[in-house]
């Protein structure tokens, strides 16, 4: 089959899938369930540690699974070697073989595979046009700016005519004006070549700038799954609200919620009602001001709170570190969380969740 004309885009799906990598050590993915959507654009997105690695390399079959089952078109491809499962890898910073060209570089799996030199470089140049990068053929990729160095990754992924392409965080080692504009390449080929992409970042922003659906890791658990604007304006746990970033986490008496922290309204102690907080931080970060507060009736864990206040707002009403405040929101802006994912060794209902607690959070944020 030609390159060029990709079969169509397959789903996805997990099931039950764990790795526990050593006996009497908690699960890195421990019996997740998913199901990426055909010619989707798909995020795992979770801090360092989460399994989202673990989860992409079984997929790829880099991994070996302790149980469970990987589905691609409804095919099971969990025990398959890695180069017959219909999936290419693409690793962070593009892992390209610097003394070889592009050409030679996207050619070097058919090489591999023994396909002839006549044949594969004539694949390796058909890809390379597809990338707009054909005139470039014979650079050796310190010759080639970053950009060029993701197409020429892309290609050489590409070559195998995978139904799915797996990412693992392929923009993280770059600076970030460049990562910028290569996430919207990404996006851009995901979308020209309509095939299942499987992209693993710890960073909220990338995956709500590429995602069709955002998949919440925690500790080796789904937490969410869902649009990235399901996923920012309904998180469904304590955990996403806090991971996201922008939310506020409040205690409540019939529970948590979370609230935007530009939907928060803050008044002056004397002119509004709602909960008593003082001003710790005001930073200026040019079309808004982010406010920050220690809440005086909550408990320790819960006593941090910020407010998203628009540049002219902040400019009407200045406000300066250690004022007293009230803090307030719409019902409508109140989000009520759920306890989120939960083991599935988990005890019978009624009795404490084994979930750690958030503080965990900062350490795993590193
Ligand atoms: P992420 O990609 O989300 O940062 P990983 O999937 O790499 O997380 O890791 C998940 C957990 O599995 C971590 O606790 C990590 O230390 C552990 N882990 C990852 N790879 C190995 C390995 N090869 N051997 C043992 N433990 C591993
Ligand atoms: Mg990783």
């Amino acid at each position: 089959m030609d390159a060029v004309t990709a079969p169509p885009p397959a789903a996805v799906e997990i099931v039950a899938l764990t790795k526990r990598y050593a006996a009497g050590t908690p699960p890195a993915v421990d019996r997740i369930d998913l199901r990426i959507a055909s010619g989707s654009y798909c995020c795992l997105l979770g801090p360092s540690g989460c399994g989202k690695s673990t989860t992409l390399r079984m997929v790829a079959g880099h991994e070996s699974v302790s149980s469970g089952d990987i589905l691609l078109d409804n095919r099971n491809i969990t025990h398959l070697p890695a180069a017959a499962r219909g999936t290419a890898m693409m690793f962070q910073s593009f892992a390209l073989f610097p003394h070889l060209s592009a050409l030679d570089n996207v050619a070097f799996s058919l090489k591999m595979k023994g396909v002839s030199r006549v044949e594969r470089h004539r694949r390796a140049a058909q890809l390379l046009d597809r990338v707009a990068m054909g005139h470039l053929a014979q650079r050796k990729p310190g010759e080639l700016s970053g950009g060029q160095q993701q197409r020429v990754a892309l290609a050489r992924a590409l070559i195998t005519e995978p139904r799915v392409l797996l990412l693992d965080e392929p923009l993280s080692a770059l600076d970030p004006f460049l990562r910028i504009q290569m996430r919207a390449e990404l996006r851009r080929w995901q979308q020209d070549l309509g095939l299942t992409f499987i992209h693993v970042t710890h960073s909220q922003e990338e995956a709500m700038a590429l995602a069709d659906t955002m998949v919440v890791m925690n500790q080796g658990l789904i937490e969410q799954v869902g649009t990235p604007h399901e996923v920012y304006n309904h998180p469904a746990s304590e955990f996403v609200a806090r991971f996201m970033g922008g939310h506020n986490v409040l205690a409540l008496p019939h529970g948590l919620i979370a609230v935007r922290n530009d939907h928060m309204r803050i008044a002056p102690e004397g002119e509004g009602e709602g909960l008593a907080a003082t001003i710790t931080d005001v930073e200026y970060q040019g079309t808004y001001v982010l406010i920050g507060l220690r809440l005086a009736d909550a408990a320790p864990a819960m006593r941090e709170a910020s407010v998203q206040l628009a540049e002219k707002s902040f400019a009407a009403r200045p406000y300066s570190v250690g004022e007293h405040v009230r803090l307030s929101w719409s019902a409508a802006d109140a989000r009520a969380l759920g306890p989120g994912a939960i083991r599935p060794e988990a005890p019978p209902a009624g009795t404490p969740s084994v979930r750690q607690p958030l503080s965990a959070l900062a350490t795993m944020a590193a």
